[in-house]
């Protein structure tokens, strides 16, 4: 058995918040009143504050990630393992462009007041998955690493609770395991030896995902003999909630259980 230490993962999560916070200041010291700029000096603006916080921010998250990837596998399985950093120079262009793009969008409907404030919080969770991606990496590249594991901040969003609880929860994997919206509180730690980090709220998680499951299909299966004639694309366009998928379960988990508001689109 070798579990993370307590201490250390709230120290990593401090670590995570506190770069994700001084990104969103920044951003938003720097940030010109929009309302004033043309669409050109706009985009232009947008382009260089975000390059440049990415490249600066960035760069602070994966190394202060990977000292607390160092850290918590020297204290959980010893010595034996350099943790890497993530090349965030080379990862800047694709990054920025969606930030732009979307904060143009703001801008060019007008909605000045909020380009600020979108740009300061798409940039800080650009910055916080950077970190987030450099704990993937290093328990990818350890092989002493069996996986790893999302741990929520205790108050999640029925998508954030129904991603933690997918993992070794028998409910398969799926796409949105790496998905972490705005204002995300959800940090990512190594597993060592198969031995995760398991909670009261992991097993409550897991106890409503599972759930959500059965609720779905049981739906299911009524309208289905209630419905044998339909065609299987006409059926689910009849009833979308009868889909098993992250969106109808963690809605049937909101249902279940205290969560925040479901979250479908990450920003970035
Ligand atoms: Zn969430």
């Amino acid at each position: 058995m070798a579990r993370v230490p307590v201490s250390l993962v709230a120290a990593d999560r401090v670590a995570l918040n506190q770069v994700a916070n001084l990104t969103e200041e920044f951003v938003l010291s720097v940030t010109p009143d929009f309302a004033e700029l043309s669409q050109d000096e706009a985009g232009g603006v947008m382009r260089t504050i975000s390059t440049a916080t990415i490249i600066a921010y960035g760069d602070v998250a994966t190394q202060a990630s990977r000292i607390s990837y160092e850290s918590m596998a020297v204290a959980t399985v010893g010595e034996g393992f350099t943790p890497v950093t993530v090349d965030v120079v080379a990862r800047t262009p694709e990054l920025v462009d969606p930030v732009v793009g979307r904060s143009m969008s703001a801008y060019s409907t007008a909605r000045f007041s909020e380009v600020n404030a979108f740009l300061a919080t798409s940039l800080s969770t650009v910055v916080a998955n950077i970190y987030r991606e450099t704990m993937f990496t290093n328990s990818d590249l350890d092989t002493r690493s069996s996986g790893w594991q999302r741990v929520t901040d205790g108050d999640p969003c029925a998508f954030c609770a129904y991603a933690a609880a997918n993992y070794d929860s028998g409910l398969g994997t799926f796409d949105g395991d790496k998905s972490f919206h705005a204002k995300c509180g959800c940090d990512v730690i190594p597993v060592f030896d198969n031995d995760p980090y398991v909670t009261e709220d992991l097993e409550r998680y897991r106890a409503d995902a599972a759930k959500a499951r059965e609720i779905i299909l049981e739906r299911n299966s009524v309208d289905r003999a209630n419905n044998r004639t339909l065609r299987s694309k006409d059926y689910y366009k009849m009833f979308p909630k009868n889909a098993v998928n992250t969106e109808n379960l963690a809605a049937e988990m909101r249902r279940l259980g205290q969560y925040k508001d479901f979250v479908p689109t990450p920003y970035v």
